[in-house]
C-alpha cells in the first residue's frame, strides 16, 4: 500500500502546499481521499494516475477546499480523451448525495457519467467493499460534518487512516482498533495554538499514539505550520516514525521499516 500526498495544504494558497487530496495505491487499483483544487492535475503530476485509473473518491467533508476538484472530474471524465467503463465510487459524509445533485443543478449533463456507472454514497458508518478495499469511516468534531476513513486492503491487511479534518472522536479511536499501519493526520495548527475543530501537533501525536500508528504523517498545514516545528512537537508525544506531509510524496510501511 503506498499513499501519495497530492496535497498538503489547506484552504490557503500556499506557493509548495496544495489543496487537500491523497491517493492510496495496491497495485494498479487506488482511491482518492479528497479531491481539493488542483489535486487532479497532481494526480498525473505526482502518480502518473490518469482518471481514467481512478477507482474511487471518498470525500471527508465538504468545505470547498476538499471537494472543488469534483466537477471537474467529472467533466473531464466526459472526454473521449478519457476512456473509461469501470464504475467509480464518490462517497462522502451525509450530504454527499445532495452535493452532486447540486452539482447536476448547475452543469447538467456536464457532471453526468459519459460511459460507466456513478455511485454516489452518504456513508452512515456502514462498511463499504470496493476494488478489493475495505473502507470504514468515523465522525470527527470538525465545524462541518466530517468522517475519517480507515482503508484496509483486502489482500495483504495493511491500512491506512485518514483523519479528515478535525478532533478526534470515541469512535474514530475505536475505528483505529489499536493498529494503524499509515495515519495521515491533519495538523492545521502550529505547535503553540489551539483551535476548535482543528488539531495541533500535539494532538495528532497523542492521536497516533491512541492509535497504535506505526507512521506519522502531519498533513493539512496551514502557513504557520513549520515543518521541524510541528515535527518535534508531535514527538513528544509519539515515540514512532513522523513524517512531515509534503506535496507529491509517497509513503509505505515498507519504506518506513526499511529506514527510507
Ligand atoms: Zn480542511
Ligand atoms: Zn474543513
Amino acid at each position: 500500500m503506498i499513499v501519495t500526498i497530492l496535497g498538503s495544504g489547506t484552504s490557503v494558497p500556499q506557493r509548495a502546499r496544495s489543496a487537500p487530496g491523497s491517493l492510496v495505491r495496491v497495485g494498479k487499483r487506488c482511491l482518492l481521499v479528497d479531491a481539493g483544487t488542483g489535486v487532479i492535475w497532481n494526480l498525473l503530476r505526482f502518480a502518473g494516475i490518469g482518471l481514467d485509473r481512478l477507482g474511487g473518491v471518498l470525500l471527508t467533508h465538504l468545505h470547498i477546499d476538499h471537494c472543488a476538484d469534483l466537477a471537474p472530474m467529472l467533466f473531464a471524465l466526459r472526454s473521449v480523451e478519457l476512456p473509461r467503463s469501470a464504475p467509480l465510487l464518490v462517497a462522502g459524509p451525509e450530504g454527499t448525495e445532495n452535493y452532486y445533485k447540486s452539482l447536476h443543478g448547475l452543469y447538467g449533463r456536464w457532471v453526468e457519467p459519459a460511459d460507466y456507472e456513478l455511485s454516489v454514497k452518504d456513508l452512515r458508518g456502514e462498511v463499504l467493499r470496493w476494488e478489493g478495499f475495505e473502507i470504514r469511516s468515523a465522525r470527527t468534531e470538525h465545524s462541518l460534518e466530517n468522517i475519517a476513513y480507515r482503508i484496509t486492503d483486502e489482500e495483504s491487511g495493511r491500512n491506512c487512516l485518514f483523519t479528515g479534518d478535525g478532533q478526534p472522536t470515541e469512535s474514530l479511536i475505536a475505528m483505529a482498533g489499536g493498529e494503524v499501519d499509515i495515519l495521515i493526520a491533519e495538523c492545521a495548527v502550529p505547535p503553540e495554538d489551539t483551535e476548535m475543530g482543528h488539531m495541533n501537533p500535539a494532538q495528532a501525536g497523542a492521536l497516533a499514539s491512541d492509535c497504535g500508528a506505526r507512521l506519522l504523517v502531519l498533513n493539512h498545514l496551514n502557513p504557520g505550520c513549520q515543518r521541524e516545528a510541528v515535527a518535534s512537537e508531535a514527538a513528544r508525544y509519539f515515540s514512532g516514525k513522523i513524517l512531515v506531509a509534503e506535496d507529491g510524496m509517497s509513503v509505505s510501511l515498507e519504506s518506513v521499516e526499511s529506514g527510507g
